[in-house]
């Protein structure tokens, strides 16, 4: 696993290139290739009734799994600003104030070709509009927070443990 993973010539100029899998580096023009995770934003969107919409992906990797609204930051972009932009653009709603729950690191892809990611967790309240699906959600339903699906119903293992968190967080406490 590895974003590097198979580079041989710089994509700028062709040169061979040096290094190893943490940065490489081009001899023809000095450029440097860093190996970072990939930042990436999610919404555990709740509703006045403490309930939670996920999303059932409609594409790969993970087609047909529930997942939050969410996905990759662009360069240069706010986190928050970026969260809800992918919240508009997967479900039409307006994102209220969030509420930061933890950030978890995950694999997106399969085997060589997968990326390291750094997922940013936020617990969001509707704002405005009532959810619609984009093309790449079969699927958005509202789940009561005791009635989460399973671990192997879930996309991604840091779906599961934002889930958890989220729940954690309003279970009453024990003292
Ligand atoms: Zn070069």
């Amino acid at each position: 696993m590895a974003i590097l993973h198979g580079w041989q010539t710089c994509p700028r100029c062709a040169t061979a290139l040096e290094g190893g899998e943490a940065q490489l580096h081009c001899p023809g023009c000095d450029s440097t290739y860093y190996a970072n995770s990939a930042p990436c934003v999610s919404a555990l969107v709740e509703d006045v009734e403490g309930r939670l919409l996920l999303a059932r992906r409609a594409v790969e990797p993970y087609l047909g799994l529930w997942d939050c609204p969410g996905g990759f930051l662009e360069e240069g972009e706010d986190p928050l600003d970026g969260l809800r932009r992918e919240l508009a653009e997967e479900t039409g709603l307006v994102a209220g104030p969030a509420r930061f729950v933890g950030i978890w690191m995950d694999v997106y892809g399969d085997a060589s070709e997968a990326a390291a990611t750094l997922n940013i967790y936020w617990a969001v309240q509707v704002e405005e509009g009532q959810p619609v699906a984009a093309d790449d959600v079969a699927e958005l339903r509202w789940f009561p927070a005791g009635g989460l699906p399973g671990p192997d119903e879930l996309a991604f293992t840091t779906v599961e443990r934002a889930l958890a968190a989220w729940e954690a967080e309003r279970a009453p406490h024990a003292y």
